[in-house]
């Protein structure tokens, strides 16, 4: 294929491209600082398929500094800012990288990973501003070369480096184009981090349709809703605690119509949170999906919300999935192991065969996440494999007595573990993190928990914890919470 920015910039040069509180850039535009970068990036003998991480905050430059190494043909390598040092040395080191580009925020970080790794600093900005002479770049794009490694969120055990080619960037975006369709109004919101699967899918799917990106730093609700009610964003993505900072900050207001998709994913959602949705008639499109499928694999349009309420929808036009028990098609409503397959698919882990060979089936990828279909084919997920709880043959899914402890009004956050037990082989026991000042009484919130639940998955202890643990992604890691409660029966 042509390569897609100078594509872009020749077909539709004065279409906006980006836009931040500061600064509009249009294709044009973005195209010429975008070739001046990689002129840079060249001149530092940086050469295609070389893997280059890059720890940095939501910014136009990042934005810049994502395009230019893709037209210089290097392997972007985007690290979760809210890493700890010995993480990113860690993820450095497994992903080969020799140059790490940053900013002046991580800077700091930048250069104590430096100390650790040998590897070569630089600032995306004076990257940025070099002046260098205009390089020539290969003006053709394969579709099966990498194009990034994106770690996993490390939920369930060590990231793992997914290498995404430009094949899987480009299907990904053309799939949510033949899902959701297009206006020449659009304009999506980026207020999910550009290191994740889900902030780096807006970037490609605004060069490959032609539309602008409104991008934010910092997520904040205030700046969101005020930017969706003046009326120029059609499109958002966005997390379960994201949408409820959005919905509390909205009160009593509603938001306009121009606000065509809000696309929702990354874990599950809240059952009350929900219904809220509904209640205002938001237009709520539940996705499921994952590094490794280059962001959404399923997804449910609005007019399913209700009939089908807590599914992830159908899988995207290129996609199939199955459920697969025993090695088995599961029947529908049979909940087994989600499979994936199709072009968004992710060609394997970074240095890592073994992981690669376990979580495929020729090529079908086993997502780890237990989930089934309906009988009219709508995936509803149910939770990780890892995390299933068995209690006198039983399945528990943590996932769903969270969702019942969440909706408890002295609750703030709740995470479910299954621990050992003589007689049914495990039981599920419960952390809660408490609202401020609210009072708690474990037999009595077991007692509700008994009314609402099914008795087998009544946790038989619950703890109080000030807070619950949390992966740089802010996902609940549950094997944390199982080394707590093993400490506490030493
Ligand atoms: P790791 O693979 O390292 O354990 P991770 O799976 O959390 O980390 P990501 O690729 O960031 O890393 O997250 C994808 C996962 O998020 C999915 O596999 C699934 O478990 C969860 N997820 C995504 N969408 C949904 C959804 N709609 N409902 C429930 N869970 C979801
Ligand atoms: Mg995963």
């Amino acid at each position: 294929m042509p390569q897609w920015l100078a594509q872009r910039a020749q077909l539709t040069p004065d279409r906006l491209a980006l836009e931040t509180k500061n600064e509009r850039l249009t294709f044009h535009q973005l195209y010429a600082r975008v070739r001046q970068t990689a002129s840079s990036i060249q001149a530092l003998g940086i050469r295609p398929l070389a893997h280059v991480a890059s720890l940095q905050a939501n910014t136009l430059t990042c934005a810049v500094i994502t395009h230019a190494l893709m037209m210089a043909g290097a392997v972007m390598v985007p690290l979760n800012t809210r890493l700890s040092e010995d993480e990113l040395t860690q993820q450095l080191q497994d992903s080969e990288c020799s140059i790490l580009i940053t900013d002046q925020t991580f800077y700091d970080q930048a250069v104590k990973v430096r100390a650790r790794t040998g590897c070569t600093v630089l600032l995306a900005a004076e990257l940025e501003q070099q002046e260098m002479p205009l390089a020539e770049f290969n003006p053709e794009v394969r579709l099966d070369d990498p194009c990034t490694v994106i770690f996993t969120s490390g939920t369930t055990g060590r990231p793992k480096g997914v290498v995404l080619t430009n094949g899987n960037h480009w299907w990904s975006a053309n799939a949510s184009l033949i899902n959701l369709g297009m206006s020449p109004s659009d304009q999506w919101l980026c207020c999910v981090p550009l290191f994740h699967v889900s902030g780096l899918s807006i970037l490609m799917k605004s060069v490959i349709y032609g539309m602008p990106v409104y991008l934010c730093e910092k997520f904040s609700p205030e700046t969101v809703n005020q930017l969706i009610i003046s009326g120029g964003i059609t499109h958002i993505s966005v997390v379960a605690s994201m949408l409820q900072r959005m919905i509390d900050q909205l009160g009593e207001n509603t938001y306009p119509e121009s606000l065509r998709c809000v696309l929702l994913g990354g874990g599950p959602v809240p059952e009350q949170l929900l219904q809220r949705c509904l209640d205002q008639q938001m237009p709520i499109y539940q996705t499921y999906g994952m590094s490794e499928t280059a962001s959404q694999a399923a997804t449910l349009p609005p007019e399913y919300m209700l009939d089908k309420a807590g599914s992830a929808g159908k899988p995207l036009f290129p996609i199939q999935i199955r459920i697969s028990l025993n090695e088995h098609e599961a029947a529908p409503r049979e909940p087994g192991e989600i499979m994936v397959k199709g072009p968004t698919v992710f060609s394997h882990y970074l240095n890592n065969a073994e992981a690669t060979e376990n979580d495929f089936d020729n090529e079908w990828f086993r997502t780890g996440d237990i989930g089934y279909l309906d009988e009219d084919g709508f995936l509803f997920v149910l939770d990780r494999r890892k995390d299933l709880i068995i209690s006198g043959g039983e399945n528990i899914y943590p996932a769903e007595v969270e969702s019942f402890l969440n909706g408890c009004a002295a609750i703030r956050g709740a995470g479910v573990i299954g621990v050992p037990d003589k007689k049914w082989g495990q039981v599920p026991v419960a952390f809660v993190r408490l609202k401020e000042g609210a009072t708690f009484s474990e037999t009595d919130l077991i007692a509700s928990c008994k009314a609402h639940l099914a008795a087998y998955k009544v946790p038989k202890r619950i703890f109080t914890i000030d807070k619950l643990p949390e992966n740089a992604s802010h996902k609940l890691v549950r094997r944390k919470l199982y080394e707590d409660y093993e400490k506490m029966n030493q």
